[in-house]
């Protein structure tokens, strides 16, 4: 199943790369063919299972894209090609000799032979990607993988040596999506006293608040975002959060400024030595991972997964070269993904034991630019010319001046003939002169994000309710309003 956490973040960079291949290998041979897209890719490409023996060998194995995982009108039960279905004829054909002496011995002894492989097996639990053009996809978990999301949250908070008295409050939101439920189970796994809170839409702020304060929560896990909004709205009430220590941050990019936001805003509370941590998680990747400080990187579960990075092109990058990440499971059941492009481009992955903390399991170099965003969503055409719009989260969330913002692309006039115009709408804080703040935003926008833009200005409890801080699942910074 998996390795000794404790273990393996010992092992020497050779003994992980058997490791995996060992694990690859297997999985390839014995799970795999259980999946029927990829029995069919492995046909389609002449592959068979023997032609992958190491984790190089992978590259033979054409890419999966979020294209083919996404169901369409005309087929929405795609994502269940991706899902790990054995009967008993691909048992007998794909089964490691093991498994099937193990199946008959609990025939003979009475045991039942079906519950054993629903539990490994059949999906129990489901996550959704978030995307917002595609149709939502489903992917799935068995017993067998929640066991192992329990385990690699047990490994995340391990990451950042976290003190198990403390009291924990999530505040993902709920829903079915990775972030609420990876807090939810590694909580629980790891026996923290806890919250769930399901975020502001379901709790909400004010209650939340009541809780970090009144059960002297050491632990907060959110959005970075609506992070931001409890804590100014708690300065606001001169809330005491004196005994958070850790913060955990996931679901978005978090920009350099809106940590030290972040920071300044827990000063005031009170809690002079917290301390921030950032995740990266995709949902194809069934789990997360953190960094053990700022500059640390993204520690690897190497007994799950095998990451590699490639160009452009789609060539695999020498060792710790930048490039976009691409994923593959070794070690899941449910719904699987082999050679996935996340999207995601990283700076490269380190080998090296880490120099904080001495683990030796791989990490991702801390700046990843999540693309996968913009091509679902947010790669627009304004103008006619094609802009990052994920551009103005890191931007715009880290600027001091700033308390909210959005961001409306619409036509001008309302005109659908006309051309497309960005508004950004802004609250600012009590100290800062408007207008000359306004030019200075205006040229940073077109420096960084390369649109005009016209800057507004909007009172912040106007923006906050437009942002749909308290009423929406995650908080609405970009919008497009013009006709379709
Ligand atoms: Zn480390």
């Amino acid at each position: 199943m998996y390795e000794h956490w404790n273990k393996l973040t010992k092992y020497p960079k050779e003994k992980i790369q058997a490791l995996q291949n060992k694990k690859l290998k297997s999985f390839i041979r014995h799970f795999v063919p259980y999946s029927p897209y990829y029995r069919e890719l492995f046909k389609k490409s002449d592959l068979s299972p023997a032609d992958i023996i190491t984790t190089d060998d992978l590259v033979k194995l054409p890419f999966t894209s979020k294209a083919d995982l996404a169901p369409t009108e005309e087929d929405r039960a795609r994502p269940r090609q991706f899902i790990l279905q054995p009967d008993e004829k691909l048992i007998k054909k794909y089964a490691t000799k093991g498994q099937l002496l193990k199946i008959a011995w609990s025939k003979i002894t009475g045991q039942d032979v079906q519950r054993k492989l629903e539990w490994e097996f059949k999906p129990v639990h489901t996550h959704f990607t978030t995307g917002r053009s595609a149709l939502p996809t489903a992917f799935t978990y068995s017993a067998y993988d929640l066991e192992i999301m329990k385990e690699s949250g047990d490994r995340m908070f391990g990451v950042i040596n976290v003190d198990r008295s403390l009291v924990a409050i999530n505040g993902f939101p709920y829903s079915p999506h990775l972030a609420f439920w990876l807090a939810h189970y590694a909580l629980v796994k790891l026996g923290i006293t806890s919250l769930q809170t399901g975020g502001g839409k379901v709790m909400g702020t004010q209650k939340i608040m009541d809780a970090i304060e009144g059960l002297k929560a050491g632990i907060i896990i959110f959005i970075p975002g609506y992070c931001y909004h409890v804590l100014r709205e708690a300065v606001k009430e001169q809330r005491d959060f004196s005994n958070v220590k850790h913060v955990i941050f996931g679901g978005e990019r978090v920009s350099p400024g809106h940590r030290e936001k972040v920071k300044e805003l827990l000063k005031k509370l009170g809690a002079q030595d917290s301390s921030i941590y950032t995740t990266y998680a995709m949902t194809e990747g069934k789990t997360a991972w953190i960094q053990c400080c700022e500059e640390s990187g993204y520690h690897l579960y190497p007994d799950l997964e095998y990451f590699e990075v490639v160009n452009k092109e789609g060539k695999r990058v020498p060792e710790g070269e930048p490039g976009e990440l691409v994923y593959s499971a070794l070690d899941w059941r449910g719904s699987i993904v082999l050679r996935y492009r996340t999207g995601d481009m990283t700076q490269g992955i380190e080998y090296q034991p880490c120099p904080y903390c001495g683990r030796t399991v791989p990490r991702i170099r801390p700046d990843i630019q999540r693309t996968s965003e913009i091509k679902e969503f947010n790669l627009t055409k304004v103008k006619g010319e094609l802009v990052n719009l994920n551009n103005f989260f890191p931007l715009l969330s880290g600027i001091k001046e700033l308390e909210e913002w959005q961001v409306t692309i619409q036509k001008k006039d309302n005109d659908p003939y006309e051309v497309d115009e960005l508004i950004c709408e802004v609250a600012v804080k009590p100290y800062v002169d408007f207008e000359q703040f306004k030019t200075r935003l205006e040229r940073m926008i077109y420096g960084d994000v390369g649109v005009a833009v016209a800057v507004r200005q909007c009172d912040l409890d106007t923006l906050l309710s437009k942002v749909g801080m308290e009423t929406e699942l995650k908080d609405k910074r970009i919008i497009d309003a013009r006709p379709k």
